[in-house]
Parts: structure tokens; C-alpha cells; sequence
């Protein structure tokens, strides 16, 4: 019996996903798993994936075309079952095209398409929602509530190592995700907090390439503070393994509701998480024992959409420009990360 998971949204969408490929291979064993060139890393690694298919929906494989000459490429590993967590029309076609037999999605994708229609708890984490692909029985709270994973390999632990002690990092520090592709998610003081922290603990900025602007300020924002430890941009100069790797050896991540969130989840680190214009029971909130969520109550237009506009519709951006640096501070005391080191 062979199971294909197709999964091509988001980098934190496919770290969301690594439970239900463990429920899955538990049950039919290992899976392959069809998502982005970017995503692939992420799960190429992990024990429950037997062979990750890179799907370049935006390049090679982009387009009706590209979409046919994919699912035939699918069709030839004459796969058995299609679990469908992404509710794209695009993912439901291409299972379909690709001719297995029984394709497995929720009821508010493209339920014409598939043979096995599951109801997709309204509410509870993202991991226990897409968990009901393959538990349907179980619903939002009911569910026994899984972490992600992420492995990392010897050479991504080493790479990391390298680069922690390449700029003078040693081994207490604090991690800082200044960055979201959705402008409103993003908090504005991730500079004045790194000066702060520097008077205590050495930083290191994570995200990707183009997170580098943000993450040049909140270093030069250290270096022109005087704090006794360094600040190093991380952004763009690590693989995604390797940026996991560096957040799982951080004593607490703080970043905005996007994807570092949830590779610290996966790798078990504390979190600071900050929302704004989203919510946590959005359902992807963090769930460590000891992760804080720092969030402006009361609000009337918070949330005020999905994942964040691009910028605040109202232009004020309340949400984010009311949470003090003084807030975070406290939050990530109460992780109790810190306390150890002093
Ligand atoms: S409308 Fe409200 S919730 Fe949305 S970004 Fe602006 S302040 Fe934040």
C-alpha cells in the first residue's frame, strides 16, 4: 500500500503537516510527499517520508501544462491513497489526473474530486485539524494533540555549529524572527528588544533572504547600544535545516505568528510568540509548556483578516504598535529560559 501526502502551501504549512505523515505512516508506512522546492528540505529528512517529489508550481511545473505533465509523472508510481491537507483546487486536480484510486480531502476543498470527503474541525491547532484526514472519528479537542518535527542531519548540525562560532556566538543566546511576508504580523521593535537582551545574551536574527533588511537593522541597533554580547544576522546565509538547528540550540525564540514559529515548535525550543493582526485560535498558535503568546486584547478590529493584510487597512497598527518591548521582556522571562543564565 503507498501514500502520497500533497502538501505545496506554505514553509510553516508543511512543518504543520509532519504529524499527520506520522499518523499516515503508522498506518500505511512511509510516505512520499509532493511539496514546493523550497519545502523539500523540511521533510526529506523526516523518518515517516520515503521520497519527497518537488513540485514547481510557480516555475518548471507552472501552468495547466506543467499541472498534466506532473500528475503523469504521479500516475506511473501508481500510488493507492491521496491525502489532501491543502485545499487548493490545483491539489485536488492533480491527484485526480494522477489516477489514485482513493484521494482523501477535506469538505470545504474541492470535495468533487476526491473519494473519501473528511469534516475539517472548525476549531483546535492546525496539526490536530489536518490530523482529521486520517482520525475522523476525532474532532478539534478531542484530539490527542502532536507536535511537529523537524530532523536534522549531522552536516546541517555542524553547519550551524560552525556559523554559531564563526561570529562569536556562544552557547547562550536568544533567537529574534523579525520577519513575515505579511507586513501587518510584523512587530516593530525587534531592534530596541535585541539592545535590551545584549546587555545579557548574544543574538542571532533567523528568517530567510529576504528577511535581511530587517535583520541588518536589529544588529546595527545592538552594535550602536553597546551591549555586552554581539548580534548576527542569520537571515539568507543558512539552509532551512540549518536555521532549525540554530533556533533548537537558542534558550527562546520571539517571533511574529509565521513559519520560525513553528519550527521552534518543532524542535522544542521555548517561545515568545507575537500576534497582531491574526489570533491563536486561528489554530496556529505555539503549545510548548512553557511558550507565551504576547497580544493586544480588546481590540475591536483585531483580527482582521486570515493571515494579516499587507499592511494595517485602519493605517494605525495598534496591534503591533501597542505591545511594549517592557511585554516581550516580561514574556520571555516567563519562559523561564533566561532565568537559568543569570
Ligand atoms: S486593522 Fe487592527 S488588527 Fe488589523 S492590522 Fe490594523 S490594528 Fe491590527
Amino acid at each position: 500500500m503507498t501514500s502520497l501526502v500533497i502538501q505545496t502551501a506554505f514553509l510553516g504549512d508543511v512543518v504543520l503537516t509532519t504529524p499527520l505523515l506520522e499518523a499516515l505512516a503508522l498506518r500505511h508506512g512511509r510516505v512520499d510527499v509532493v511539496t514546493t522546492p523550497a519545502a523539500a528540505p523540511l521533510v526529506e529528512t523526516h523518518p515517516a517520508v520515503r521520497h519527497v517529489i518537488p513540485y514547481d508550481k510557480k516555475g518548471r511545473d507552472r501552468g495547466l501544462g506543467g499541472l498534466v505533465r506532473f500528475a503523469r509523472t504521479l500516475r506511473a508510481e501508481r500510488y493507492d491513497w491521496a491525502y489532501l491537507p491543502h485545499r487548493s483546487l490545483r491539489t485536488a486536480l492533480l491527484a485526480w489526473l494522477a489516477g489514485i484510486p482513493r484521494r482523501v480531502g477535506f469538505e470545504d476543498g474541492w470535495p468533487r474530486f476526491y473519494t473519501d470527503v473528511r469534516p475539517r474541525p472548525k476549531t483546535g491547532h492546525e496539526v490536530n485539524r489536518l490530523l482529521a484526514l486520517v482520525h475522523p472519528a476525532l474532532t478539534g479537542g478531542a484530539m490527542v494533540p502532536a507536535m511537529p518535527g523537524l530532523a536534522t542531519t549531522a552536516e546541517d548540525r555542524a553547519a550551524a555549529e560552525g556559523f554559531l562560532r564563526e561570529h562569536g556566538i556562544g552557547a547562550e543566546f536568544i533567537a529574534l524572527a523579525p520577519g513575515s511576508i505579511w507586513g501587518s504580523k510584523c512587530w516593530p521593535y525587534y531592534g530596541e528588544l535585541a539592545q535590551r537582551l545584549a546587555a545579557r545574551v548574544g543574538i542571532v536574527v533567523v528568517g530567510g533572504p529576504e528577511d535581511t533588511g530587517l535583520a541588518e537593522e536589529v544588529v546595527k541597533a545592538v552594535e550602536g547600544g553597546g551591549g555586552r554580547w554581539r548580534a548576527v544576522n542569520a537571515c539568507g546565509r543558512l539552509t532551512l535545516r540549518q536555521s532549525a538547528e540554530v533556533i533548537g540550540r537558542a534558550a527562546v525564540l520571539v517571533t511574529n505568528d509565521s513559519a520560525p514559529l513553528h519550527f521552534a515548535q518543532a524542535v522544542g525550543t521555548p517561545t515568545v510568540a507575537i500576534f497582531g493582526s491574526t489570533v491563536p485560535s486561528f489554530g496556529f498558535g505555539p503549545r510548548g509548556p512553557r511558550d507565551q503568546v504576547v497580544e493586544l486584547d480588546g481590540l475591536p478590529c483585531r483580527p482582521c483578516s486570515a493571515h494579516g493584510p499587507p499592511r494595517c487597512p485602519l493605517g494605525h497598527h495598534r496591534c503591533m504598535r501597542s505591545l511594549t518591548v517592557e511585554t516581550v521582556l516580561h514574556a520571555i522571562e516567563e519562559t523561564g529560559a533566561l532565568r537559568r543564565r543569570d
